[in-house]
This record gives structure tokens, sequence and C-alpha cells, in this order.
């Protein structure tokens, strides 16, 4: 075992016996393959008013449920009760060397709401969770209501571009993947733009198991489940699926499970997650579909790496992404409600009626102005402030709004932190707008009058289009960017923001 990392984890155990879950962790006693296995779960309730409902979260093939936690937390306080089950093989759960099938993990979580005395469910899987779950509602049609799957794997049947691998291939890459720098490397890769808040507590626990006497069976159980992903794909069953779905994929996710095998020519079609979804929605006949041109949310190891020097379009991590699942969730699960609500952990608590703040998590909005990439990424991405390039359409290179992360009218909501923090990058921001675009005066303009969301237009006053003051803010047709343009000048802008 290399260590390349110079701080000293403890060992974990290979059920996480010592790692603390978000919420109480129960378990329920299964036969699986003539063996006793006892699977762990979470059984949230609602964290206020029960709406009746209940919604099953199917982890992905890295994790546990445990890393729901912000999924759980906005579900539940919006009135979901919330089940998480740690499938057997994964997370609480134990490790045993059996046939492991989707067959077999959807007839355990149907096992596990019987017991719980649940009905309908909302279900929602996520990468490896979102085969897990096609499987589960194909096996219980009149038991699922709403399908959500975010980034799935299982988009296209792998073994077309993948040739087979032995079970002693696959577990010889396992028991030896043990590298902290590797591992950490893998989890980052999650991320587009990664904060090491939230993703090495993720990639810790899976350092820690490796220092456990019992990692070989965790080993096994891992190269097992791939040949599970790879042998017993549920692509082709696509047009069986009964209830609604809503696919969320990013498209800076090209995960390709096994992908190291793959010949290089196959890898690109094997992780297009934008093509095989659009293929996806023509093929399940009551689908939806959201991309998000900023979300990574799987490793891509051996996969094509984006253009270097390109800034990915919507900076975005799992947290985030997370409120995207809950407003998702809650808008898909109470079809027929149109009421807004107010979602996510605080200290956003973002409107599903809000165009700024659906944006700001990755969602549709409608509005061409809005659904289309940042050019360059996000100029300043602070505690309590974005700041992007303003929309092509209407606005000169080099134009930048800065909008609250919180869903907010103007200063007089603001908090102290928040003031502070808008004069600290106003301070920075206009002097950064000048020194790229070589102005002398940059106009502030903040109406809010299209979406009641704090946001600040930095207009920097060149010596194009007509007149001066209002007059060259309201000019018709409004001066326009192209999108090389504007993302140029985004970077530029960024550069003079970070020097500042
Ligand atoms: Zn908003």
């Amino acid at each position: 075992m290399t260590s390349t990392t110079p701080e000293s984890l403890p060992a974990l155990g290979i059920c996480l016996e010592e790692y603390e879950y978000p919420y109480p962790v129960r378990f329920l006693p299964l036969t699986n393959d003539l063996q006793q296995v006892s699977m762990a779960y979470m059984d949230v309730p609602p964290g206020t008013e029960p709406n009746g409902k209940t919604v099953v979260l199917m982890h992905g093939k890295a994790f546990g449920g445990y890393y729901f936690r912000n999924v759980i937390e906005a579900l539940a306080g919006t009135g979901y009760r919330v089940v998480v089950p740690d499938q057997i093989g994964w997370g609480k759960s134990p490790k045993p060397d059996l046939h492991y099938s989707f067959q077999l993990l959807a007839a355990n979580t149907a096992a596990l709401l019987d017991h719980l005395g649940v009905g309908e469910v909302a279900v929602l899987g996520h990468s490896t969770g979102g085969m897990t779950a096609v499987r589960f509602t194909l096996m219980n049609p009149d038991r699922v209501t709403h399908l959500v799957l975010e980034d799935p794997l299982g988009l296209v049947d792998y073994r077309t571009g993948i040739p087979p691998q032995s079970e002693e291939t696959l577990y010889d890459h396992e028991v030896h993947w043990t590298d902290p720098a590797t591992i950490r490397g893998y989890v980052k890769g999650y991320f587009v733009h990664p904060d090491p808040k939230v993703w090495e507590p993720l990639a810790d626990v899976l350092v820690r198991v490796t220092l456990s006497a019992d990692y070989p069976r965790w080993a096994r159980a891992a190269a097992l489940t791939f040949q599970m992903i790879y042998q017993q794909p549920v692509r082709y069953e696509y047009p069986h699926i009964a209830p609604p779905v809503l696919l969320i994929v990013g498209a800076e996710d090209h995960v390709v499970p096994l992908g190291q095998y793959a010949a290089p020519a196959e890898l690109a079609g094997l992780g297009d997650f934008i093509g095989l979804s659009e293929a996806a929605v023509s093929d399940i006949p009551r689908a939806t579909r959201v991309s998000d041109t900023g979300v990574r949310a799987h490793p891509a190891p051996g996969a094509p790496q984006p253009v270097p020097g390109r800034v990915p379009a919507v900076p975005r991590q799992l947290t985030r992404l997370s409120r995207a699942f809950s407003m998702e969730v809650q808008m898909s699960v109470s079809s027929g409600e149109t009421q807004p609500v107010e979602v996510g952990p605080p200290p956003y608590y973002h409107r599903s009626d809000c165009n700024i703040c659906r944006k700001q998590d990755g969602l549709k909005t409608g509005s061409v102005l809005l659904d289309v990439p940042v050019p360059g990424g996000y100029i300043v991405e602070s505690e309590h402030f974005l700041a992007e390039h303003a929309p092509l359409q209407e606005s000169s290179a080099g134009t930048v709004i800065l909008e609250a992360r919180r869903h907010v009218l103007d200063f007089g909501e603001m908090t102290p932190a928040e003031l502070a923090e808008f004069g600290s990058i106003a301070h920075r921001l206009v002097p950064a707008v000048k020194a790229a675009t070589g102005v002398q005066r940059v106009y502030l303009l903040a109406v809010m009058e299209r979406a009641p969301h704090f946001h600040l237009w930095f207009v920097p006053k060149k010596d194009e289009g007509e007149g001066r003051g209002a007059d060259y803010l309201a000019q018709r047709p409004p001066l326009t960017s192209s999108y090389s343009e504007a993302e140029a000048m985004s970077i530029k802008i960024r550069e003079q923001f970070e020097q500042s």
C-alpha cells in the first residue's frame, strides 16, 4: 500500500461502523442468496407538517446514503418522509460475496418499504442508483409515482464498447486501488469547481476503508457490483417505464464505468451524457430532461478532458446540485400544485418560481436569456454573491451582472454580512471591468423588474452605441456581444478581480 499524503487518517471498518450518518440508522434483516444480511437504512420523518408523500433515495457506486444529507434535509423540511437505504454491498450494509443484481437490490428496497408500511413512493436515483431506480420502477410499476434520475449510469449498454473483464481482473484493480492521492483525485473529479470542504470528507471515507483489515471484502463487493453494472443493462427497457420521469444530466459528466478497459474511440460516446440522455427521453414514454452545463457529478477517469483553459460554464458543486434535486423532486412529486415553494437549506432559501434562483440551481427557466451557458463561467463566486457576464442579446462585451445567492429583493433586506461582502466586491469589480474594457465609466443599474431577486448590472460605458447616461442604457436595439467576445472578457475581468 502506498501513501502519498502526509496526514494519517484512522482506519474505517468496511461497514463504516465508526462513521456518523446525518440521521439515525436502522437495520432490516434479509435473506439474500441464502445468506443472512442486514440492510442499513435511514427513515427520516417530515420535519414540518407531513404532506403524506415519501421519497426513496438511491445512492451511487462510490457512496452510501450519507451523501444525500442536503437532499434529505430539504425534502423532510417541506413535509416529505425520506427513506434512504444503503444497498447491500454499500455504506453501513454488509459486503457479502454473492450474486449482485439490480433485481436483488430492488427486491430488498421493496421489502424495506413493506416493512416500513410505505406504499407509493417517488424514487430518486443518482449514478449507479439510477440503474437501481429504473429496475425498481420496472418491477414495481404501481408503486412508483415519479422517477427522478440524476446523472444515471445505464443510459447505454456498456457491453457495446467495452470488452468483458474477468472477476480476477476487476478484483485485482479494486484491491490495489488504495493510493490516497489517486482516491482523492478521483473524488475531487466529481466537481467542476471542487471545494475541499465538500469533496475531502467524501474522499476520506474511501481512503479510510482501504486501511481496514477487511478491505479485500470491500474490494470484492466493489468488483462484483461493477460486473452488475456491466452485465445487467436497463437501457432496453426504457420504453416500459410507466411513471413520469425527470432526467437531470450534467454536460461536464463523462463517466464510463470500467472505462479504463474501453477502446479510446468508444469512450466519448459511452460517456456522452447529453447525447445519450436525448436518446433516452425519446424512448421513455413520459420523460422530461434538464441538462446542466456546469455539472460533472461524476469523476471521469480517462475521459476526454475539457480544453485546457476552458472555464466550465456554470461552476457548481454537489451540495448545490442537491438543492436542484430537491427543487425538481418537489415540483415533480407535487405535480398539479402551482404554489411556489421555498426550497434548499439556509442560508439561500431559493424559490421555485424565481428564474434567478432556478438558474443558480442549474434548472431550466424557460427564458432564452438564462437557459444558455454563461460565457466564461462565473466571474465571482463568493459566499453571498455570484457575478457573470450579462446576456449576450442585450449587452456589450464586458457587461457583468452581480446577483445575490439568496432570494432577496434589495439592500433593505440584506444582512450585515451580505452588505459588507457586497461593498467589498463592488470595490474590486468596478476597477476590474474598467481595466478589462478600457472604459472611463461603469454604469450601475438595478431595477429587479423581471425577477424580484437582487441583481446589479455593471455596464461599461463604451464609445459605441448612442448617447450617454439613461439614453445609453435604454437604446434600442440594445448593444450585443458574441459568445467568444464575452467569454474572453469574462476571463479578463476575473483575472483583474482576482489580482485586486
Ligand atoms: Zn430568486
